[in-house]
């Protein structure tokens, strides 16, 4: 079949055959799908779809059809034209009675109300596994015996409203990245203060003091893109806090009787130990990036390099690369 229909002589100058017998052109009939003449098949149906002119205005009813189911790919309210004349082509239906028009019309509304059905039972769904999230946190927290009458002696539209926000609260809370704004703080103001470079260092090398201290080549690092959380870590760590909270108050904290109280304090000691951790880390990782060398391309660099290569770990290639420093 073919997908392209060929020049008219009529809209296009005249081609060189046609020119010689034009009135015998006018009223041969010639398909431009398929090629075939009246001649080839007599019983075929012809039809005059557009505002083409000239030899290429008459197309079988058959191949148009074909031609047209090409060119919707199944979806049959698409609009076709006439890839010449650019003519819409109207293709009207037999009605098949009022029945089917319902069924029609049924399958319609069906078609379009369907996502809007998917994505109501998703926000559903996700609304009740905050509430019993949130109703989980409240009986870990407070104790289970305690949350339980808590909640029963509450007002339900109340619970309904407030337990879904405590998992939306903690992640909103955990996509604040308090620790990058305390090492940006600390690299600020207290680098200036040298009892503090034993808590936190700011490297060694001089030139690279002033970089690390206004974070100026912060952009540059190589970890500045763990700067930016992952969502999915945002979440895993968010719903596991009152978890982690509970099971630290336990451990850390037994002789505090008010269980609300001794989360609250396991959830402080955690946040602040894994915090402290997690600038440390950035720190570390910060230095080592800022101090990094590039070595000359000699024979003892390249063994250097390659025996540091072998071991997987990059602390490994570090570690040669400060001893290499060293040697220099
Ligand atoms: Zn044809
Ligand atoms: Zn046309």
């Amino acid at each position: 079949m073919s997908g392209e229909k060929p020049v008219s002589g009529a809209a296009s100058g005249v081609g060189s055959s046609q020119a010689l017998q034009p009135a015998e052109d006018e009223n041969a009939k010639s398909c431009w799908v398929c090629f075939a003449t009246e001649a080839d098949d007599r019983l075929a149906a012809w039809v005059q779809p557009c505002k083409c002119i000239g030899t290429t205005k008459w197309v079988h009813q058959s191949c148009l059809q074909r031609w047209v189911d090409e060119k919707q790919r199944g979806n049959i309210t698409r609009k076709v034209l006439c890839p010449q004349c650019k003519a819409e082509y109207i293709v009207v239906f037999p009605s098949m009675g009022a029945f089917v028009a319902l069924l029609d019309a049924m399958e319609d509304i069906t078609h379009k109300i369907c996502p809007f059905i998917a994505g109501g039972v998703l926000l559903g769904s996700i609304y009740w596994i905050a509430i019993t999230y949130g109703a989980v946190t409240v009986m870990q927290v407070v104790g289970h015996r305690e949350g339980l009458e808590m909640m029963e002696s509450a007002d339900p539209l109340v619970l309904l409203v407030l337990l879904p926000t405590i998992p939306v609260t903690l992640i909103s809370a955990k996509m604040y990245n308090w620790e990058e704004s305390v090492l940006l703080f600390l690299r600020k103001y207290c680098a200036k203060i040298p009892a503090l470079s034993y808590i936190l260092p700011f490297g060694n090398v001089e030139g690279d003091r002033g970089a690390i201290v206004t974070g100026h080549n912060q952009h540059n690092s190589q970890h500045s893109s763990s700067a930016h959380l992952s969502p999915t870590r945002i979440f895993c760590s968010a719903l596991l806090l009152p978890t982690i909270s509970t099971i630290i108050g336990k451990i850390f904290f037994r002789s505090i009787q008010n269980n609300l109280h001794r989360t609250i304090l396991g959830g402080i000691t955690y946040i602040t130990i894994k915090g402290a951790l997690k600038i440390y880390h950035r720190q570390m990782l910060y230095i080592r990036h800022s101090s990094r060398k590039i070595l000359d391309y000699t024979e003892s660099n390249l063994k250097l390099y390659r025996s540091a290569a072998i071991s997987t770990t990059t602390d490994a290639i570090s570690s040669t690369r400060d001893d290499s420093e060293q040697v220099v």
